[in-house]
């Protein structure tokens, strides 16, 4: 694993200054299995138990750099660092905006679009994440204002779509009717409103979307709109 001092770290990780992380430690408040660490230049390796291991004031560390976590993306929250209104940060402790690396959204999803959505600080892991050649398979549930005609699944699967002011042609994606307007969507690509857009090209208008699914991981049903939980390292491996 990597390390860090420990001046740097709790200072990377929003809990104050160089100079007051070191005052901190001095203090004997950061404790590292059961012995106090008195000394902020000890080289600290970023483990992602480190938390269990580590106490800042007698409370468990934050989660150390590295982390990936995922939200159940409420409705009317955006993801963005700049825009005014409720965004998807001010869902998570005020620490861990405080960050450097910052935590980011790994792709984003529309405003008015609920479901799963991993958020990171690890630069590498959120280009693998989104590079097309991982073909993470992101799963929506689309509510739709008219009822299906019965064709669309065999044009979203046949691929060529071409969406509104695009010169690419989608890629197949592959569709499964729930109720008449009701649907699960299937993408392995991530165009601006692609799926909004990809109804409206066949004539239709999404009323409702919910992404449920990334890879081999799924929202748990018992994480509630605006929660979150950090992935260990199983739940990494499902994505992929
Ligand atoms: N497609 C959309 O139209 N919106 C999203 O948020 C995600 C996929």
């Amino acid at each position: 694993a990597p390390t860090l001092r420990l001046d740097r770290l709790l200072a990377n990780m929003g809990y104050g200054s160089r100079r007051e992380m070191t005052a901190l430690a001095k203090a004997g408040r950061v404790i590292l299995d059961g012995t106090p660490i008195r000394d902020a230049d000890q080289k600290i390796a970023l483990t992602r138990d480190l938390p269990l291991r580590m106490t800042v004031d007698g409370l468990a560390l934050d989660p150390p750099p590295g982390m990936v976590l995922m939200l159940h993306k409420p409705l009317g929250v955006t993801c963005s660092h700049k825009e005014t209104g409720p965004l998807v940060y001010d869902l998570l402790p005020g620490r861990w905006l405080n960050r450097d690396p910052i935590l980011s959204t790994i792709g984003r999803l529309d405003k008015e679009t609920s479901g799963l959505l991993l958020l990171t600080d690890d630069g590498a892991f959120l280009h693998r994440v989104i590079s097309p050649k991982a073909h993470v398979a992101k799963r929506y549930h689309v509510t739709l204002d008219r009822p299906l005609d019965g064709t669309e699944a065999g044009v979203f699967a046949e691929g060529g779509l071409m969406l509104e002011g695009e010169l690419k042609p989608l890629l197949p994606a592959a569709m499964e009717t729930v109720s008449p307007t009701e649907a699960y969507l299937t993408l392995t690509e991530g165009r601006y409103h692609q799926v909004r857009r990809m109804f409206a090209a066949v004539g239709n208008h999404v009323t409702a979307l919910h992404r449920d699914r990334m890879g081999g991981l799924s929202l748990p049903a018992d994480l509630e709109p605006g929660d979150f939980r950090l992935l260990d390292e199983a739940d990494i491996a499902a994505i992929f």
